[in-house]
């Protein structure tokens, strides 16, 4: 009888522990996994047993946990191309607007698709997120608008935890935008979200956390204020998209609701950076949307890191501000654009990922009790996985003990 499923040996080790030892490093290290959770991991000479099912070789390979994804809209239909090309041949939005663009169009061939379309259009490119080592992935609804469209989105994204080898995390953002329906009457909307539709969503199991847009373009305070009081009311734990573009005090408000995360954070004050702190919410940064959007104002990296705030990074894949399905192009973008080191971004797409999902007792570093999801890189040290651009050293991913991806026969 085998003491372990599955032993990598051969391998260096970035555990991603918090500790002494930049990224939790361990050299010459083995991981042994049984059950689909990791059973022992360390150095190779401490190694108990070598007797199991299935021994792996890794040829000096690095071993992280698997990434984690922690803030996406990748469930949607239709996509927004072309209206990339008819801004970059001189459009103006409201000409764009006019020809049906916008998250407007978004919404619409979303209410459209079925939930089987959702979720086929979404698994292509979950795959390109696969590929890179993610082996969980958070989805946010946000372009149904109403209660109907709302839950077939958070099915679709339900459905492609068992479709797609990712652990999914469910997000409900009813208040995403105001619906068409709803023109000039974003009370009313909240009125909607609030007393009908998170109940139902609660209801029926369907979200794992509720997360709103607290901006001018988005929804006030007060009305952000409503929605986690009713989440909290379902016993939901809460999120939020806050200071993207302005502080409307959203870091302060989600704060004070426990939130696990607040995302963007573009513009947070000293004040809201020590809320976040105090409260143990975790900074999601976005890079792709800074990016794609050609912001210029930077998130207050230093506060954060002064006030010990956890950062995260998230592709935010979404139609209209980051169509990015590559978590390793977020790191680069993590170092390059804000200056996070390779060890911050790398933990960013973690154990501090992990922790803004709520899940950081079972995931995010390689540690034994944890689920046995890895990544296997063929790289020389893990700085390299922030350091690259477009390359994708990932070798082989192991999602909950499988091995699902494995290209050594490629070499
Ligand atoms: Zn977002």
């Amino acid at each position: 009888m085998a003491d372990w499923d599955t032993l990598f040996i051969d391998c260096h080790l970035a555990t991603m522990r918090a500790g002494a030892l930049p990224y939790g490093a361990v050299e010459d290290g083995a991981v042994a996994l049984k059950d689909g959770e990791i059973a022992w991991c360390g150095p190779r000479a401490d190694l108990p047993s070598e007797n199991a099912a299935e021994v792996h070789a890794l040829d000096g390979a690095w071993v992280t946990p698997g990434l984690i994804d922690c803030h996406t809209h990748i469930v949607y239909g239709g996509d927004r191309a072309g209206e990339f090309e008819l801004r970059l041949t001189g459009a103006t939005y409201e000409e764009i607007a006019r020809a049906g663009g916008g998250i407007r169009s978004t919404v619409e061939h979303t209410r459209a698709a079925t939930e089987d379309e959702l979720v086929a259009s979404a698994l292509r490119r979950i795959a390109d997120l696969t590929a890179e080592g993610v082996t969980v992935i958070e989805i946010k609804s946000g372009y149904g608008l109403n209660r109907d469209d709302e839950m077939k989105q958070l099915r679709a994204a339900r459905a492609i935890g068992a479709q797609a080898p990712v652990d999914v995390a469910t997000t409900f953002l009813g208040a995403h935008a105001v619906p068409p329906e709803f023109d000039g009457e974003p009370d009313r909307y909240i009125d909607l979200v609030c007393n009908e539709v998170i109940p139902a969503v609660a209801g029926e199991k369907l979200a794992d956390a509720v997360d709103v847009f607290c901006e001018g373009i988005g929804f006030t305070a007060d009305q952000s204020e409503r929605v986690f009081a009713a989440a909290q009311k379902q016993g939901l734990p809460v999120k939020g998209h806050v200071g993207q573009l302005s502080d409307l005090g959203g870091a302060e408000l989600a704060a004070r609701y426990g939130a696990l995360s607040c995302d963007h954070l573009e513009f947070v004050s000293e004040t809201g950076v020590k809320a976040m702190a105090a409260a143990g919410t975790v900074a999601v940064l976005l890079p792709g949307a800074y990016y794609f959007l050609r912001e210029t104002h930077l998130p207050p990296i230093e506060l954060f890191r002064t006030h010990n705030v956890s950062l995260a990074i998230a592709t935010d894949c979404n139609p209209g501000s980051s169509p990015a399905t590559s978590l390793l192009l977020m790191l680069n973008m993590a170092c390059t654009l804000f200056r996070l080191t390779p060890e911050e971004a790398l933990a960013g797409v973690t154990r501090e990922a992990a922790c803004a999902l709520g899940m950081s007792a079972t995931h995010g570093t390689l540690e034994p009790g944890k689920a046995a999801d890895l990544a296997v890189w063929r790289i020389g040290r893990p700085a390299e996985l922030s350091y690259k651009i477009g390359a994708n050293p990932c070798a082989i991913v192991v999602k909950s003990g499988k091995i699902v991806r494995d290209l050594r026969q490629r070499a």
